[in-house]
């Protein structure tokens, strides 16, 4: 982001925002309604009670497929998980079982899923039973007092009670949320905190905030400030060469690399601002991505990390783990900060990373997805920096285990900050996937309906209803890439909205009022890594359509009984084309058509949208250790000698939406249309 785009944006949102608008600035809490001096600052943005926005359209289908996939069956047949130390098993009692309860309680309670509610508020009656009077869960060591013990899983398993209490205001959690935190606050005291529970402090944040403003005991930001202290600063990591340097391939595994420790942390600056308001937090916020995206930044939205840092090459990877807590982290910040590159940010790596990474049926998952990848297979020669052969294999477990536990929140947590409350009784829109809302606004019921294909199409129906005339604001995200954007209101003119910019549209809503919505999507071309190109439009990336031959594998290892098996992915069709393109004219090569959204939306058959485009096979281009060979730019360049890409005919090639891939190539070597 240039200091132009940032003053421009800031200048946009005081203008429109009012007092939201202070947030971005870093003013003082003082400054927000609610808001006092030594007291939680308000944020710009508060998301709606779980249950209050449901999923429609693709997106309940979407999450239909994932309860019906591992999500909502995982702990009736993994160990790590249905025999849980936590609840009262033998099996692991250590992140598994709460990272699962962190994606399957919301998951649950947006499809109101009874049976996957009930088995899991039996899972939380046990470990809020077995609860022991000095606060520790039970997987905690009873010797604990005399031995060190990492706060992670407990600063996890607290976060889950807050959601859990926050989805069914069951008082017995919030008790016992209060207890675990003042046993932790004693227990810092005893062992400040290391190894991972340092690295990952400001998870505990989310509960201490939520525990706080539902009781008001001063020392619950006491214990705040002391994870704060006892913690990494993250925000001074990222001035330092931790973070700027690539890890080298087979490489040394770090703390203060590890991605997904990264992208949970990048929203450490949006917690530490409500403790402490200050410009510096929403500045180093925009910094981290900015530093991320220059020495490791993907197409997708994400980084690299495999599963340290990993620079920007798209054969690289990026660990599951990494993409869910990352979006979890832009739905911190976007309502923080009310900031919306980073409401951007997060659709783009919700509607591409997120669903690639993750088979159509959502049964299996890889570790690691790449942006180039051509094929995922068990693989001794690879280049990750610190992960193992089978990292991007779609399995159970493929490299280890924490993204099998871990995966589950993506969806369900980006359903439930679509949409947010602003400080003035008014609601903002974040993204625009479809979905409705049943909430309060005023005292009084207000529904909101989005009916749409977004990010498949380029037009969103928003129906306003209130249970009585009244006035407030309703604030529209609008994308960046969205010049061109109008608003209609029932049968008035439509408006132009600026892109990157939040409308806010403050009126007396009376019965049903219809806005519709236009987000013009244009493709794009982005030069990437060694100069290649990659495709966009709108929020989606898009990215060649391989054929695909799945084979099973690992079916004599545990638990790999179908539908919850191992499978490599090779191609069955050339997947070696440059790209004929103009990058100022892109539209000049390439042509998009809309599809019906699939049953499986991010399925290659499923895509919303189907491009062609104009390519040139490049027979030097093959598979090298497993993975895409990396080409030169000299390799490909006009001058080259041995004119690799003129042996080759141009071709009509699809691409598809990157989310609808499981094998694909998304930055091209950019080839000329002819020798002259
Ligand atoms: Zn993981």
């Amino acid at each position: 982001m240039s200091s132009v785009d940032r003053r421009s944006f800031l200048v946009s949102v005081a203008a429109g925002m009012g007092a939201a608008a202070l947030s971005v600035r870093g003013e003082t809490a003082a400054s927000f309604p609610g808001g006092a001096a030594g007291d939680l600052a308000e944020p710009a943005f508060r998301p709606l009670r779980l249950g209050e926005i449901r999923p429609a359209g693709w997106l309940a289908r979407q999450l239909r497929i994932q309860a019906d996939g591992l999500s909502g069956h995982l702990d009736e047949f993994w160990p790590d998980v249905g025999q849980s130390q936590w609840f009262g098993g033998t099996a692991e009692g250590w992140e598994r079982a709460p990272y699962w309860l962190d994606g399957a309680i919301p998951l649950a309670w947006l499809l109101d899923d009874g049976p996957l509610k009930r088995r899991i508020s039996g899972y939380l009656d046990f470990i809020v039973t077995h609860q022991r009077p000095d606060g520790w869960f039970s997987p905690y060591p009873e010797n604990a007092s005399t031995k060190r013990y990492d706060m992670w899983a407990i600063l996890l398993a607290d976060k889950v009670l807050a959601q859990y209490h926050d989805a069914t205001g069951d008082a017995r959690v919030l008790d016992a949320l209060v207890k675990s935190l003042r046993a932790m606050s004693l227990g810092l005291e005893r062992t400040p905190l290391y190894d991972w529970g340092k690295f990952r402090w400001y998870e505990g944040l989310v509960s201490i905030f939520h525990a706080y403003e539902h009781t008001r005991e001063p020392w619950l930001l006491d214990l705040a400030r002391t994870l704060r202290t006892q913690g990494t600063d993250f925000e001074s990591l990222f001035a330092g060469d931790d973070i700027t340097i690539p890890t080298p391939r087979r490489g040394l595994w770090k703390w203060t690399k590890h991605v997904v420790n990264t992208a949970m942390a990048t929203k450490a600056p949006a917690l530490s601002w409500r403790l402490d308001p200050r410009e510096a937090h929403a500045a180093s916020a925009a910094r981290m991505f900015e530093i991320l995206d220059r020495w490791h930044g993907q197409v997708t939205g994400m980084f690299s990390g495999d599963e340290c840092l990993a620079g920007r090459n798209p054969v690289q990877g990026t660990e599951l783990c990494a993409v869910v807590e990352l979006m979890y982290s832009l739905e911190h910040l976007f309502s923080v900060f009310g900031d919306p590159r980073f409401a951007d940010r997060l659709e783009r790596v919700a509607f591409n990373a997120l669903p690639a990474a993750i088979a159509p049926d959502m049964w299996s998952h890889q570790y690691d997805q790449q942006v180039n990848q051509p094929q995922c297979t068990i693989n001794p020669d690879h280049g990750w920096s610190t992960n193992g052969p089978e990292s991007n294999l779609f399995g159970l477990e493929p490299n280890y285990g924490c993204c099998t536990s871990n995966m589950h929140q993506g969806w369900p947590k980006f359903v439930s900050h679509l949409w947010m409350k602003t400080p003035d009784e008014g609601i903002a829109a974040a993204s625009y996937a479809p979905c409705a809302i049943a909430t309060r606004l005023h005292d009084a019921p207000v529904s909101i309906a989005v009916d749409t294909d977004y990010p498949f199409r380029e037009a969103v129906r928003i129906t306003v209803t209130p249970s009585r005339s009244m006035r407030f604001p309703l604030v529209l995200r609008v994308p960046a890439w969205a010049d061109g954007a109008t608003v209609r209101i029932g049968s008035e003119a439509p408006q132009g909205m600026r892109a990157g910019a939040l409308h806010r549209l403050e009126r007396t809503w009376n019965g049903p009022t219809v806005l519709s919505l236009r987000f013009p999507m244009r493709p794009a071309i982005s030069v990437r890594y060694n100069d290649a190109v990659a495709v966009e439009r709108g929020p989606l990336v898009y990215s060649l359509r391989i054929g695909e031959q799945w084979t099973r594998v690992n079916a004599d290892k545990p638990h790999r009984e179908l539908p919850h098996g191992d499978f490599e992915v090779r191609p069955a069709t050339p997947w070696n084309y440059g790209l004929v393109v103009n990058s100022r004219d892109p539209g000049a090569s390439l042509r998009f058509e809309e599809r019906p959204v699939g049953e499986r939306p991010f399925s290659p058959d499923g895509a919303g949208v189907v491009a062609t485009a104009r390519g040139r096979r490049i027979s030097r281009w093959t598979i090298v250790n497993g993975w895409a060979g990396e080409l030169s730019p000299a390799d490909v360049a006009q001058a080259d000698p041995n004119a690799v890409q003129w042996d080759q005919p141009v071709e009509t090639i699809a691409l598809i939406p990157y989310g609808c891939t499981n094998i694909r190539i998304t930055e091209f070597p950019k080839v000329r249309e002819g020798a002259d």
